[in-house]
């Protein structure tokens, strides 16, 4: 199952790419497989998925314990600062960097292991208060003095849209994501490079490729419908 909806989810972001005028090179497909088991990411990493995205640091260690070694491990999920210890030199990028104490304590770890940490901002870019982020408007703030820390690189920004029914809802949130992500390239900080949009879910990631995403994280659409229930 998981090969034919990877096909489906690749036959979509190809026809998105054509339709924008953008080469598929530049958007990446991350799978988010977090709740799914072993087996399920064996079939994604045969059918040559090598980018998996998890949302909590547990059991992201325990799948890069057991998976191949060249898979790219991108941490998608809120986290907290005593579990940031665990990603040094495992974790491919952090998606979810939304304070400077998070950012500080990632810069702390990442010398002290002596690696250096590719980094995302994420921004409520809807202003949605159940969610996680930086407002836009500390954005900039927040890129200017996270760029600062040695050992770290931010290397642009991610938001998750809000949960709606028709995807064309969330094309004014990544465009005005987008539209963030060019002005803070155009302020030029140094060791700021604006380069990756992480944009676009199961829901709505053909209009987060229209609007310019280049990394999408697709779960659902690969592994089918997560299981929250009582194990
Ligand atoms: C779970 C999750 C996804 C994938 O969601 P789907 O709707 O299943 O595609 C993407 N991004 C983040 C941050 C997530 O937590």
């Amino acid at each position: 199952m998981v090969r034919e909806n990877l096909a489906e989810v690749e036959r979509r972001i190809q026809a998105a790419c054509d339709r924008a005028g953008r080469d598929r090179s530049e958007v990446t497909l991350i799978a988010v497989s977090k709740t799914k088991p072993i087996p399920m990411l064996n079939e994604a990493y045969e059918a040559g998925v090598r980018e998996f995205g998890e949302n909590k640091v547990q059991e992201m260690m325990d799948k890069f314990e057991v998976m191949p070694s060249d898979i790219h491990w991108h941490m998608i999920g809120h986290l907290q600062r005593n579990k940031v210890k665990y990603l040094m030199g495992k974790s491919y990028l952090i998606h979810s960097v939304d304070s400077l104490r998070l950012a500080e304590e990632i810069s702390a770890q990442s010398v002290k292991h002596g690696v250096d940490t590719d980094i995302l901002i994420e921004v409520n870019i809807a202003g949605e208060e159940s969610k996680f982020g930086t407002s836009s408007e500390e954005a900039i703030q927040l890129v200017t003095e996270a760029a600062k820390l040695p050992n770290l690189h931010i290397l642009g920004l991610m938001t998750i849209a809000p949960y709606v029914e028709n995807p064309e809802d969330n094309r004014i949130y990544f465009r005005k994501i987008r539209e963030l992500s060019v002005d803070i390239a155009s302020k030029k900080i140094d060791n700021v490079c604006m380069r990756i949009l992480s944009m676009g879910m199961t829901g709505d990631y053909e209009v987060a490729i229209e609007e310019g995403a280049t990394m999408v994280r697709v779960g659902t659409g690969i592994f089918g419908e997560r299981d929250y229930g009582l194990k």
